[in-house]
């Protein structure tokens, strides 16, 4: 009797969870090459500076050319390869990336700014550091001019820890900005706390400025918190010039979205900067 039961019994498969699972397996066992075989590439996505609406500098953004799958957005990847413990050799790679076309760029415009996005994880690990010092050295690039994004939900996972990386960090010159702010749990007294010299709005409030009110009481608020605490604000996922003015009208510092540009190859920047006209001689050096 007990046999006839079992042998009645089936699996049921849950056919979009198998499907995920094998994508996540697959991706998983691919980030092992991704690296050696050359298949990341960053864009560049343009800060605009709101006074002068001119570009400061760009945001390297990870793109992932998959031999099956197609281009990739880290949406996709990040979290896996934070996982498996990929990220640390990602990261490394897009630092060094990042901050050699940033030497090449600095040789014409030697006040332009990088944003590098890194992991928690990355920072934890405890090599950032060391990969930061020796790429700036490497390159000969002036520590001010590198600014590490990170999100302000990770920060808050180890928060004593995280304090003390970032204080190192703010020791070599770098520039610290929380990224997707207002996404996350900040208190006033944790950004009093935090040595970091940056905020950037997260883009589901900018996206909200036109329809909802919240969003308009709540961006400007952000702002004059963040300067109260002597940060420097910048907006994400600017797409249109009601967004643009209301921001520039409530004194935020820099945006950077669709309206002025998506994330593009080096070349498209190249363009943008040699189209831009010289920055009068008067600003002083920062
Ligand atoms: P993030 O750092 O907040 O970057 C902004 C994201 O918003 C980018 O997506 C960008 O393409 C997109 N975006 C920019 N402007 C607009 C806009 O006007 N409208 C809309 N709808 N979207 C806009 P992306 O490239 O898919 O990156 C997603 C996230 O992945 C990043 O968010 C960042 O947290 C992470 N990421 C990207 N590159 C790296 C990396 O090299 N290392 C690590 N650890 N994380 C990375
Ligand atoms: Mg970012
Ligand atoms: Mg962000
Ligand atoms: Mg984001």
């Amino acid at each position: 009797m007990a046999e006839a039961k079992k042998r009645r019994c089936c699996w049921v498969f849950d056919l979009p969870l198998l499907t995920e699972y094998r994508g996540r397996t697959q991706i998983e066992s691919d980030l092992d090459e991704a690296l050696s075989r050359r298949q990341f590439q960053l864009m560049y996505q343009p800060v605009m500076d709101m006074k002068t609406d001119r570009i400061m500098g760009t945001e390297a953004l990870l793109r992932w050319q998959h031999p099956q799958l197609g281009l990739m957005y880290p949406g996709r990847f990040i979290e896996l390869a934070e996982q498996t413990g990929h990220i640390q050799g990602i990261g490394r790679w897009v630092l060094e990336s990042a901050l050699y076309q940033l030497h090449l760029w600095q040789r014409r415009w030697p006040r332009f700014q990088m944003h590098v996005n890194v992991s928690v994880k990355q920072l934890l690990s405890e090599d950032l550091f060391e990969i930061c010092w020796s790429q700036l050295n490497r390159y000969r690039i002036r520590p001010g001019t590198l600014v590490l994004e990170i999100t302000e939900t990770s920060l808050m996972e180890d928060l004593e820890r995280v304090n003390q990386l970032c204080d190192q960090l703010g020791e070599l010159g770098l520039v610290l900005a929380i990224d997707d702010f207002g996404t996350g749990y900040s208190s006033m007294s944790y950004l009093k706390q935090l040595p970091v010299d940056k905020l950037k709005i997260d883009r589901t409030f900018v996206a909200d400025l036109e329809g909802s009110s919240e969003s308009r009481q709540i961006v400007p608020a952000i702002i004059a918190m963040g300067k109260a605490l002597g940060l420097s604000i910048t907006a994400e996922g600017v797409e249109n010039e009601f967004q643009a003015t209301f921001l520039r009208r409530h004194l935020c510092d820099q945006a950077q979205g669709f309206l002025y540009s998506k994330a593009v190859l080096p070349q498209i920047i190249e363009g943008l900067l040699a189209q831009q006209s010289p920055e009068p001689v008067s600003r002083s050096i920062a």
